[in-house]
């Protein structure tokens, strides 16, 4: 089968590799699309942990069809379509998994790049290595398979909203709008945010910002003082109550703190990994908290497909692009310039 490997930075290759059969407790996916990731983009880039062992197979959004079920597996058959996701519940139970606290279990996604083995699932055929401990969700009948591949951008959104202090009726601003940003958006109107003002640095992306749900559009690069324009909005003279940083850099997230009001609270969802300058002094008069949120839990993924199949919540617009394992690297990892594109699924089957 095809797959497609990382041997270091820049250097992504597709290669042949044997199709995986199933041991006891275990099983076989024919994946129907992986989900590029920008953690994948980072590893691609050569930021990527410690423990990583190259070569790896990168892709930790899996969706697929079951093929092979191995010895002693009874909650999966052959043609059941499954979302395969980051290892839950660990083998051994350490102190978080027990507390259900499995968004934070020690041997999670930090340690595993979500994957739960050594390889991905940027190949035709993915191997679960183990059932009983990897976050494996059936897809509902009549959902596609493209919209329940989301799962894992959309569900860190889901997630951070549900850690927030949001409530319904509140004013909210969401800085970024790539994927996260996007999401956060959906869910919070589908939550009943009084006002969404949503804080991007493209004009293009204006009318989807409000096709999922942004009351108000600002160029952050554009607005000389996007905190002043955020209280004329809200027609207060204090900010907003929640900000939710789903950018992930340091430029957005200093931006949510000149916007969040006094005693308000900035929820970082995005990921940021470049260290920066950060002098308290000038608004931690102000009290703000800061809260950080990273990955999800089954729940969340179960009610995030519960909420698709009932209409609340719609991702249409998000999949900016298909490819296969051939042109994944030359049409989108490695291009050039990735501008334009939201989230880019991977077919094998193409
Ligand atoms: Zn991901
Ligand atoms: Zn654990």
């Amino acid at each position: 089968m095809k797959a497609l490997a990382l041997y270091g930075p820049g250097d992504l290759r597709l290669e042949e590799r044997p199709v995986p059969h199933p041991g006891p407790n275990q099983l076989v996916v024919k994946i129907d699309y992986v989900g590029i990731c920008g953690t994948d983009l980072e590893f691609y880039a050569g930021h990527y942990p410690p423990f990583i062992q190259l070569p790896m197979v990168l892709g930790h959004e899996n969706s697929g069809t079951v093929v092979e079920v191995g010895e002693g597996v009874t909650e999966f058959k052959v043609g059941d379509r499954i979302l395969c996701g980051p290892p839950a519940a660990c083998e051994e139970g350490c102190p978080l998994c027990q507390e259900g606290k499995t968004n934070l279990c020690i041997n999670g996604f930090p340690n595993t790049a979500g994957i739960g083995g050594p390889d991905g699932g940027y190949c035709e055929y993915f191997l679960i290595r183990d059932v009983k401990h990897t976050m494996l969700i059936p897809v509902p009948e009549g959902l596609d398979m493209k919209d329940a591949v989301l799962f894992d951008v959309v569900c860190v959104s889901l997630h951070g909203i549900r850690q927030s202090r949001f409530k319904i009726g509140d004013d909210v601003v969401v800085s970024g709008t790539g994927s996260i940003g996007l999401a956060a958006i959906q869910f919070l109107r589908a939550g009943g945010a009084r006002r969404i003002i949503a804080l991007g640095t493209s004009d293009e992306k204006e009318p989807i910002i409000k096709q999922f749900g942004a009351d108000y559009f600002i160029n952050s690069k554009k607005c000389p003082d996007v905190a002043a324009e955020i209280k004329k909005i809200l027609g207060s003279p204090v900010g907003a109550p929640i900000v939710f940083e789903c950018a992930g850099n340091p430029t957005s997230f200093n931006t949510c703190i000149s916007c969040v009001r006094p005693g308000g609270q900035i929820m970082c969802i995005g990921t940021i990994n470049e260290p920066f300058q950060f002098a308290p002094g000038p608004f931690s008069m102000n009290e703000p908290e800061f809260k950080f949120t990273f990955v999800y839990t089954r729940d969340e993924v179960e009610a995030y497909l519960d909420m698709l199949q009932q209409g609340k919540v719609n991702f249409n617009g998000l999949v900016t692009g298909v490819v296969s394992l051939e042109d994944a690297v030359p049409k989108f990892i490695g291009a050039p310039s990735r501008k334009g594109h939201l989230k880019v699924l991977i077919d094998p089957s193409l």
